[in-house]
């Protein structure tokens, strides 16, 4: 019958399988389904464990969704035999469509991977391919533990460590980016000293001299664990312009909430309303913020002053000589110091006592621009899974869409078939 080659052909289904019946199942008009039975003939099999031939021992009834077809949900049928191995015992035999264990045929898999990717949350791509919750964390879990164990793990030369926070504001995990591969390299929980202990730990001594940069935020835990593991880290810690400009923004953010305190008992509420056109890139302005905001930051304002402190600073990493990155880091100092704003000045401190590392940054051109994209994408999947349920779940997440790692099932026989998105 033409339907059996035709799925044969479609299933890339190879001898001793062959594809015996195909049914297309319409009692109710919603659910139909085609099912395809699959059947083995042969005498001898090969034990899954060690690839010896034997003989057969029994069959065992099993199911595999497969790509829909027609718009109907496509689900594979086969006895699949068991084998009694003089060494491994009684197992059952391995199908050239599927991974062991799964319920999806490895194409199947394959495009709930490729929705994953796209749409990013498990809850709608289980809306969109009919299938449970459970289900496709499932095939997201097994592709990031696939992927996992195909890497091989060394240690970037470029590393970015940063923390992000998981659900609750004051949970975090650390996430270390390959800044040359543009792939997250590792994720752990906490923000403690011993999450990079263990991380640098695990490599070998030639990789961690093979480092040239450790970008991060001027964290004490992480500096000291890279001070430790890394030799001469102290000409490769970086501390890049993105974490700089977070610390001064939060310094502008409470310079203008004091203001706006005081200015408000004088009932003056010039500032209502304004955090955002301080903290935001006035290259993104509509033409009307821009005319809001340049009457307040030429004000005589405090608010104004430690903007200005900030957007200076902002100038300041285009230098490729170290004397001249630290002359001019040394004039934004001595302005920051004597400010008369005591938020600022913190920061000022802050960048004085991590001086050395500022100047790496910006003589090494670290713009750490990549760092901010995976950051923006995890604070992204975040807000598509609405929170992560745990740790475990987050950690998936961010090395399926952002470990670059490879997810698809091993390159079974129905991988060289193309498929579509349904
Ligand atoms: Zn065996």
């Amino acid at each position: 019958m033409r339907d059996k080659d035709l799925y044969q052909r479609i299933l890339g289904i190879e001898a001793p399988w062959t594809v015996t019946e195909v049914e297309l199942d319409l009692e109710d008009r919603r659910h139909g389904e085609v099912r395809v039975h699959v059947a083995g003939s042969a005498e001898n099999w090969p034990c899954p464990e060690c690839g010896r031939l034997c003989l057969g021992y029994d069959h065992l009834p099993r199911r595999w969704r497969h790509l829909d077809t027609c718009q109907y949900p496509t689900i594979l049928v086969a006895m699949v035999p068991r084998v009694d191995c003089p060494d491994h015992g009684v197992k059952q035999v391995r199908v050239p469509w599927a991974e062991p264990g799964s319920r999806f045929t490895a194409l199947f898999e394959a495009l709930v991977i490729d929705w994953l990717r796209q749409v990013a949350s498990v809850a709608s791509v289980a809306r969109l391919l009919r299938l449970t919750w459970h289900e496709v964390d499932g095939v997201q879990r097994r592709a990031v533990r696939r992927g996992l164990a195909r890497r091989t793990s060394k240690l970037p030369r470029e590393i970015g460590v940063d923390e992000t926070s998981f659900q609750r504001r004051h949970e975090y995990v650390t996430v270390v980016i390959d800044r040359e591969a543009k792939v997250v390299s590792h994720v752990a929980d906490g923000r403690g000293r011993e999450v990079l202990d263990d991380y640098f730990d695990a490599h070998s001594a030639a990789e961690r001299e093979a480092v040239t940069s450790v970008t991060m935020d001027m964290w004490p835990a992480y500096i000291e664990s890279t001070r430790e593991h890394i030799p001469d880290a102290d000409t490769k810690i970086a501390f890049d312009k993105f974490h700089v400009a977070q610390h001064l923004g939060n310094a502008v953010d409470k310079v203008r909430r004091e203001e706006h305190r005081v200015l408000r008992q004088e009932q003056d509420e010039q500032l209502k309303k304004t955090k955002y056109l301080w903290l935001r890139n006035p290259d993104n302005f509509t033409a009307e913020a821009w005319e809001r905001f340049e009457v307040l930051r030429h004000s005589s304002l405090k608010t104004a002053r430690a903007w200005a402190i900030k957007e200076y600073a902002m100038t300041l990493w285009s230098y490729r000589r170290r004397a001249w990155a630290l002359r001019a880091w040394k004039r934004w100092y001595s302005w920051a110091i004597r400010s008369r704003l005591e938020p600022v000045k913190k920061v000022a401190r802050m960048v004085k006592t991590h001086l050395d590392g500022i100047l790496t940054a910006v003589i090494k051109g670290i713009t750490n621009a990549r760092a901010e994209g995976i950051n923006a994408k995890i604070q992204w999947m975040k807000y598509t899974a609405r929170g992560f349920r745990n740790r475990e779940r987050f950690r998936d997440a961010i090395y399926f869409h952002l470990g670059g790692l490879d997810l698809y099932p091993a390159g079974l026989n129905l991988s060289a078939v193309t498929h579509t998105k349904a």
